[in-house]
């Protein structure tokens, strides 16, 4: 490419409005530009860069085993009242009419549309597992779009979603997702983490999300010094209740099931008042005295305020709390009739903390081989007071048993899930198995941010001079750089030759043949993040030289003209 003819758009100075560095520098080095709160144009540097991550998250999507779709980004709205997501999704989700009036959606993810297909195309349980993705634009009505492309409102994702007949062919399937993941942020050189995360609002059990480490991230993970332990910081807090940590042998206590049929009697029972603001409700039911029973959750997430919540969510909440009898048990883990027995309700409300009343209450079955004991509904509900509650905080022990916590910031920039039967049920998605029954399938959702990674990539690789790309993503390998091009015949001779044959060789090359002085090719260049620069000069060549320049060492080297394209081997 040669900048003459290119849309180079640097900028000297530092938009005012953009709070974060990665924000900041694709603005200045010319990646990007804002059309509306959340929406921003991709010019040609950064959208060489956003095509590098795709291939990257494609290449290893596709080596794991996943086969690449693409579906519609507006959606029809049956399929969210299908699922039953229409009315709880809330306002990210952005709702339009064609001109029939018929109602429709920007798809902010795709749950529904993967399962509609599968439940036509897949009709045998020979043909599975099966393992979609797609790279698409999704649209998400954020409440607060902010940081560039970080958190916008269209932004690029890869979604995936698997297709099982059962769990365990879902957890295998999960593990290769986790291990693909892993390797693509590898290939992207960054420095990341897998932590465990809630499920939220989704459903089902077993959740990652990947972050990237930053001090500009918006999430809070804490990790165990003394061990792999890393969650974030909700997981984090929700794995560490005053309560202690019990071995699975030892008996649970016996609770009090409290007569909760209706969001106001576990308002009174939690002695929460009206109006307080919820930031998250967990009813959990199992079964008692069943050591293997899963856990079966609903999550209310969001600041709901309470009665609010009844209005909203009251039929939501409803059904988990009678969705504990025995034969609504025994339907939805598959469990034995007989081996269930009364069932415990476990509620955890976790307040505000800045409301004036708190509850934490956490007991029984949470986790597989983890029991909290010590809990009683009438005594400790009513004794935690606002500074039992709070998030883990650096230095407290690990709730892995390991270690201390360590608090660091990170950037979600993937997010897997074990989402179970939540869609495939609602949606009447199943296969005919080898005895010729019928049976609903189980999935698996794996998300990565392909545009929120372009900004990540930045917050962790610059300095001040610009961007310092990792290799893998450089929108260009190698810039030449000559000087004073246009009064020098040898020099321009030289560097059109090198032109020419870096890009013979495939290398992807911007050559500098702008009537510009040196520093603002420099500076451009440093901006930019092009991770070699060849600067040809009327002196070097004297000696068949030219000086290599490192972005990311900044060490300056003089080469032999003919070496260069041994710099690319
Ligand atoms: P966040 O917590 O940041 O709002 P999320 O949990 O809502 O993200 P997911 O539903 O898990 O997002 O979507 C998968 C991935 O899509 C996220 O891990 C993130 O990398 C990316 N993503 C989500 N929202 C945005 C956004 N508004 N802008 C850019 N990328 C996003
Ligand atoms: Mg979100
Ligand atoms: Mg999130
Ligand atoms: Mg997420």
């Amino acid at each position: 490419m040669r900048t003459s003819q290119y849309l180079l758009s640097t900028l000297k100075e530092t938009p005012a409005h953009a709070e974060v560095v990665s924000h900041q520098l694709m603005l200045r080095a010319g990646l990007i530009r804002h059309l509306a709160s959340g929406l921003y144009t991709w010019l040609p540097t950064g959208l060489k860069v956003l095509k590098k991550v795709e291939n990257i998250v494609r290449e290893e999507m596709e080596r794991a085993g996943s086969i690449e779709v693409l579906m519609p980004m507006v959606q029809p709205s049956d399929l969210w009242e299908e699922s039953g997501r229409w009315d709880d999704y809330g306002p990210e989700l952005l709702r339009l009419n064609d001109r029939h009036q018929r109602p429709f959606v920007l798809g902010p993810t795709h749950e529904e549309v993967i399962t509609k297909l599968v439940s036509n195309e897949v009709s045998s349980y020979k043909q599975l597992p099966m393992n979609l993705f797609q790279i698409q634009t999704k649209f998400r009505d954020e409440i607060r779009p902010r940081f560039g492309v970080m958190r916008g409102r269209e932004f690029l994702m890869k979604d995936a979603y698997s297709f099982h007949s059962t769990d365990e062919c879902l957890k295998q399937t999960y593990q290769v997702m986790f291990d693909a993941y892993c390797r693509i942020f590898e290939r992207l050189g960054l420095d990341f983490r897998p932590v465990i995360a809630d499920n939220g609002s989704i459903g089902g059990e077993g959740s990652h999300e990947f972050h990237v480490l930053a001090d500009s991230g918006e999430d809070d993970i804490a990790f165990s010094d003394a061990s792999d332990y890393a969650a974030n910081i909700e997981k984090a807090e929700a794995l560490a209740p005053s309560g202690e940590r019990a071995t699975p042998t030892q008996e649970l206590n016996k609770v009090a099931t409290p007569d909760a049929k209706t969001i106001e009697s576990v308002a009174n029972f939690l002695k929460i008042e009206a109006n307080t603001t919820v930031k998250t409700l967990l009813v959990l039911g199992e079964a008692k005295d069943d050591e293997a029973a899963p856990i079966i959750a609903l999550v209310v997430r969001g600041d709901h305020e309470l009665n609010e919540l009844k209005a909203e969510k009251l039929e939501g909440i409803a059904s988990p709390l009678t969705f504990a009898t025995d034969e609504q048990l025994v339907a939805a883990t598959g469990a034995n009739a007989g081996s269930i027995g009364p069932v415990n309700l476990n509620i955890r409300v976790i307040a505000d903390r800045s409301a004036a009343h708190l509850a934490d209450f956490v007991c029984g079955a949470n986790e597989d081989g983890f029991h909290f004991i010590g809990a009683n509904w009438e005594r400790d509900v009513t004794t935690y007071e606002v500074a039992d509650l709070r998030n883990v905080v650096a230095g407290d022990p690990s709730p892995c048993g390991q270690g201390n916590i360590v608090i660091k910031r990170g950037i979600e920039v993937g997010h897997i899930f074990q989402l179970g039967q939540k869609y495939a049920q609602a949606m009447n998605c199943g296969v005919l198995t080898e005895s010729g029954k019928n049976q609903t399938l189980t999935m698996g959702c794996y998300g990565i941010g392909v545009s929120r990674i372009v900004a990540a990539a930045i917050e962790q690789n610059h300095d001040k001079y610009g961007i310092k790309w990792p290799e893998a993503i450089a929108p260009y390998q190698v810039a030449i750089v000559p000087m004073n091009m246009h009064k020098s015949a040898r020099v321009q001779e030289t560097a059109q030759n090198l032109y020419a044959q870096l890009q013979q060789a495939g290398i992807e090359v911007i050559f500098d043949d702008r009537k510009e002085r040196p520093g603002v090719m420099f500076a451009d260049h440093e901006l930019m993040g092009t991770p070699k620069l060849l600067v040809v000069g009327e002196r070097n060549l004297d000696n068949q030289q030219i000086e290599l320049k490192d972005r990311i060492t900044g060490e300056k080297s003089l080469i032999a003209i003919d070496s260069v394209m041994a710099l690319f081997n």
